[in-house]
């Protein structure tokens, strides 16, 4: 069954500055959620989402990112998170170029830590604990800001309107 691709909210929508509730359920209607959450990510070329983005105060986020980038036709890998729980694992950090579905026409230098762990459960209530480096370790904290109704504009150093390349693709990230 294809799922539906949702529509995503943009600021200031309230809804993006509230505190997600702690999903307990994971029933049928939390895995429809789930696979809606995938479809939406992809349909706008996202590489994660959080469910306050298509106005669901849950805490839920989906990842579509390679584990490593740094290797070669890396393959994607889909993280799905439920009430995640970040910590650094050391104090290094690293400054990149951030965009947000949610944030249009926008984007910005934030400074991130450069690995995390992120503890959750994943879409069946199991534990998981994922290790995370570079920018897949940039992705888990911005989805995660999402729940706590940070965008990467409050961290952002400085912000800007991309220009669109010479290709005519814009520069767009999660
Ligand atoms: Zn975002």
């Amino acid at each position: 069954m294809k799922m539906a691709a949702r529509p995503v909210i943009k600021m200031p929508d309230p809804m993006l500055r509230r505190k997600s509730h702690k999903v307990t359920a994971f029933d049928k209607d939390m895995q429809i959620l789930v696979d809606e959450m995938i479809e939406t990510m992809r349909q706008e070329s996202g590489v994660g989402l959080a469910a306050p983005q298509i106005n669901i105060s849950s805490q839920l986020i989906v990842v579509e990112y390679p584990l490593d980038d740094q290797v070669e036709d890396a393959k994607l890998e889909l993280f799905v998170v439920v009430n995640p729980d970040l910590s650094k694992t050391n104090d290094e950090t690293v400054v990149g170029i951030e965009g947000c579905i949610s944030v249009p026409d926008l984007v910005g230098e934030v400074e991130r830590y450069d690995s995390v762990l992120v503890n959750g459960l994943d879409r069946y209530g199991k534990k998981q604990k994922i290790y995370a480096t570079g920018w897949l370790a940039r992705i888990f904290q911005h989805e995660i800001d999402h729940l706590n109704g940070i965008l990467f504009v409050d961290l952002a150093k400085k912000i800007w309107k991309p220009e669109v390349e010479n290709d005519g693709e814009k520069i767009t990230l999660e």
